[in-house]
């Protein structure tokens, strides 16, 4: 054989997905992200996208899951954690005791939330304090115009919801310095440049008429009780989060990438979830779409991934088949649907360019996370990756490997070690991202498109 045939038979040949992606997929593939765009508008914190992904799930026949209810193969069923975190199901053919296929992904994402007591007023000026949520870089979130969105929970056990900002409602935003009294505040580093408590979201500059001290203030609070029945004590007891007030939009000429908030991670949380409404018949074994909050700082609470929220909606469902949990999880198999890092050729030196996920090359498969020497990885077993390549190439979904950065450079986690740690197989897999945890996220329609098909391609098992 020649080298040319040699090379075809023994080498790796990655090609641009707009290369192999067959014709007639654009169409379904721009549907998809329209719809990806229309949810991301509308779920801009986690509480929003369960809201969302419930309205949704119901126009697809989900109901909502009810401890000891009878289920059959087919049956559509869903639980909502607290507001924050969605599972849903879809009864598979097989017993539970074969396994369930499983994907999980986040729908939390970074941000600033609202202090306990954040308001106050300074030279006639009203604020509002922020602590910001995940891992942001603090100087991306100055100078942008952004919203207020969350719940407010009273002590008599009802909820106001509080939205600000929509569509020609006033923004709010947090200043920076002005280049021309910037000099000494430009000689410090990027994490240094803004600093958390500088993080204050300017909201109002009026005075109510009289003699009081912080009468801005005062003013601020007047709007906000005749508006939404709010006192300042009931900021103690609420989850108000400040996020970009901007859409979804089309990126490049060529409209192939997407600008959003929030893509980490509810690119693959939209994947998973859609894909999961959208499988067509009874898929052989139960599949499971996890929506989980909390990812951003570490899994924790009654909401996270950590959360034994999981172990009692699956225990839930295996008791209705008389199967225990634990012979549930050792056959499930579950694919960690999170964001990988885009190689982003300005910044070359951060990336490792052999082990890179690429623009437009599919959904980004991560055998480990983690950092320092894979610190924090469930580094999936090698039988693992060979079953989901294999998943992926039998459905003709366009995929590549991707790696979190340079080795001493780069890291981070994901869900994937708590799902393995229930002694479930795990890999990572997910949309890469431009500029992840920004308020405003880039990412490929193709590669979007390709991680619901490899979501579909896990339920379909
Ligand atoms: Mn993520
Ligand atoms: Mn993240």
């Amino acid at each position: 054989m020649e080298a040319k045939e040699w090379k075809e038979k023994l080498l790796t040949n990655k090609k641009n997905g707009y290369d192999l992606m067959p014709a007639e997929e654009r169409e379904a593939m721009d549907r998809y992200c329209q719809g990806y765009k229309a949810f991301l508008d509308a779920g801009k914190t986690e509480r929003e996208c369960v809201q969302e992904g419930i309205r949704l799930a119901e126009e697809k026949g989900f109901r909502p899951y009810v401890r000891g209810m009878e289920l059959k193969s087919g049956d559509k069923v869903y639980l909502d954690n607290r507001g924050k975190m969605l599972m849903l199901a879809v009864i598979g053919q097989k017993s539970l005791a074969e396994g369930a296929q499983i994907t999980a992904a986040h729908i939390d994402s970074p941000r600033l939330d609202l202090k306990p007591s954040p308001l106050y007023e300074e030279s006639e000026m009203a604020y509002l304090k922020t602590h910001y949520y995940g891992g942001i870089r603090k100087y991306q979130w100055v100078t942008i115009p952004l919203e207020l969105r969350g719940i407010v929970a009273l002590k008599d056990g009802k909820t106001v919801k509080v939205a600000i900002g929509e569509g020609d409602e006033p923004k709010l935003v947090i200043n920076d310095l002005l280049p021309h009294l910037g000099r000494e505040q430009s000689k410090k580093t990027l994490a240094e440049g803004i600093g958390g408590e500088q993080l204050n979201l300017l909201v109002g500059t009026e005075p109510l008429a009289g003699e009081e001290k912080d009468r801005v203030k005062l003013a601020v609070m007047k709007l906000l009780y005749e508006h939404y029945g709010i006192r300042e004590a009931d900021f103690i007891s609420a989850e108000i989060e400040a996020v970009p007030a901007f859409n979804a939009v089309d990126i490049g000429f060529d409209r192939t990438l997407i600008g959003a908030y929030g893509q980490d991670d509810r690119v693959c949380g939209y994947a998973a979830f859609k894909a999961l409404l959208d499988l067509e018949g009874v898929p052989c074994r139960t599949a499971v779409c996890v929506l989980a909050d909390k990812e951003e700082i570490g899994s924790e609470g009654v909401s996270g991934m950590q959360s034994a929220f999981f172990e009692t909606f699956v225990g839930d469902l295996c008791a209705t088949q008389k199967v225990p949990l634990r012979v549930c999880l050792e056959k499930s198999f579950c694919l960690s649907a999170d964001v990988t890092a885009a190689f982003d050729p300005q910044f070359a030196d951060v990336y490792e360019k052999r082990n890179s996920a690429y623009v437009n090359y599919g959904i980004g498969l991560c055998k480990y996370t983690g950092a320092r020497g894979k610190s924090g990885a469930s580094d999936a077993g090698a039988e693992a990756v060979a079953y989901v390549r294999r998943l992926l190439d039998d459905k003709g979904v366009l995929w590549q490997m991707a790696e979190l950065g340079a080795t001493d450079k780069g890291g981070g986690g994901t869900v994937a070690c708590y799902m393995a740690n229930r002694n479930i197989d795990t890999l990572d897999a997910g949309v890469p991202v431009l500029s992840m945890h920004a308020p405003f996220e880039v990412t490929s329609k193709l590669d979007c498109y390709m991680t619901y098909a490899a979501c579909k391609a896990v339920y379909e098992g």
